[in-house]
């Protein structure tokens, strides 16, 4: 099987798996007891984000600093953000969040909560004049004071599960911090990916998951700068501040500092290795059909994805088809393959029906080879010649 499916999730480093296996046999870790087995995975834990916060460019944990709050993964760390910062503020979402943040949203404006939908442009980057005008409309110089800040809370990704399209999030974070709004960045497919850089960012939370970069899944967190207040979605125990309740795995978290370790020291070539092949894909199916049209093409992207409308053919029965031929690959978001709605992200692009029933994801790692993409590339063609209609 060709796994080209890495938007899903990757496949786990080796030197990640040992990572986790001597940890587990070490023996016993809560890292809430007070015996020096619960000390030494408290330890572990503390070590193990100072050394993610490393990674990302910034320092967790210290007085007055930004902080990680070890979640399950990036769905909890969306969740978290949504129902826990400033609760009852505005919410300004765009177009093509991830299911696990369109669908947080969606509940709090069944509760109530004032929640408006940032449009993207054809191209699929988020629409800033409109982001700016929506701002503009909840000015209100009082809303920060008092107990409850009401200013607007804004939800845009960093980078687009299905398209791999990326925003501007540096001038995203600017237009928000001059307006007072709290912007959370689910940057769930950058982390690990594409440099991301915390330390120069304005933002106020981010959301990741280790299962994308070659770590364990199970395992995320959901960063948040210094002095914003996060409302517990778990209670019931005084893990991490009562943020998050719940026994921390330390074994996943100690792998998850690895495997980002690993894709940060090892980010400048595995960036021009997974371009050089994505591209090599893309050209291939390009050269067998002119009916094929690549999303996102005049616009910066992941360098290891591309969702490929291969017009006339079925994107369930191509997916079908490219799992009997032995190539994993996948219609947009893990979460909604298998049943089949319509791409949200494609619609909120404006692309035509013919274009949104055929488009499939594809996603190389740094672990692709060359071999994998011209077989899997022959493959995919194969396919599409028998389905087109
Ligand atoms: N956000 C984005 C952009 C994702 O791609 C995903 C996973 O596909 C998630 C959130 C959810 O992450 P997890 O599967 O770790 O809950």
């Amino acid at each position: 099987m060709i796994y080209l499916d890495n938007n899903a999730t990757t496949a786990p480093d080796p030197r990640v798996i040992d990572a986790i296996a001597a940890e587990m046999r070490r023996g016993p870790s809560n890292a809430s007891s007070l015996h020096r087995w619960g000390q030494r995975a408290a330890a572990s834990i503390s070590g193990a984000i100072a050394s993610i916060g490393r990674s990302l460019g910034v320092t967790f944990d210290q007085p007055g600093s930004s902080r990680l709050i070890l979640t399950s993964g990036g769905t909890e760390a969306n969740n978290m953000a949504i129902f826990g910062i400033r609760p009852h503020s505005p919410l300004l979402v765009s177009a093509i969040e991830h299911p696990s943040l369109i669908a947080a949203a969606t509940a709090a404006a069944s509760r109530g909560r004032n929640v408006q939908t940032i449009p993207v442009h054809r191209d699929g980057v988020v629409d800033l004049d409109i982001l700016t005008s929506l701002l503009a409309g909840h000015h209100d110089p009082g809303a920060g004071r008092g107990a409850a800040d009401s200013r607007p809370v804004v939800a845009v990704m960093s980078a687009n599960n299905e398209t791999g399209i990326l925003q501007p999030i540096e001038t995203i974070a600017e237009i928000c911090a001059a307006a007072g709004a709290h912007l959370h960045v689910d940057a769930t497919q950058s982390v690990g990916k594409v440099p991301v850089d915390l330390g120069s960012l304005q933002i106020g939370s981010m959301a990741m998951a280790a299962h994308k970069f070659h770590g364990p899944s199970g395992v995320g967190g959901l960063m948040i700068a210094p002095a914003v207040q996060v409302e517990p979605l778990i209670v019931g125990g005084s893990q991490q501040l009562e943020s998050r309740g719940g026994t921390e795995p330390v074994p996943l978290v100690i792998a998850m500092a690895l495997a980002l370790k690993l894709a940060v020291d090892e980010m400048d070539d595995a960036i021009a290795g997974m371009l050089a092949k994505r591209n090599r894909f893309e050209s291939a199916l390009r050269s067998s059909h002119r009916d094929v049209v690549i999303h996102g093409e005049a616009v910066d992207r992941l360098p290891h994805t591309t969702c490929v409308s291969m017009v006339g053919a079925d994107r369930q029965s191509m997916l079908m088809a490219m799992d009997m031929a032995g190539v994993a690959a996948s219609s947009g978001s893990a979460c909604s393959s298998g049943s089949s709605p319509p791409s949200h992200v494609l619609l909120a692009m404006q692309r035509p029906k013919i274009e949104i029933e055929s488009a499939l994801r594809f996603g190389v790692s740094k672990f692709t080879t060359d071999a994998e993409i011209d077989a899997a590339a022959a493959k995919v063609v194969d396919c599409y010649r028998r389905l087109r209609r």
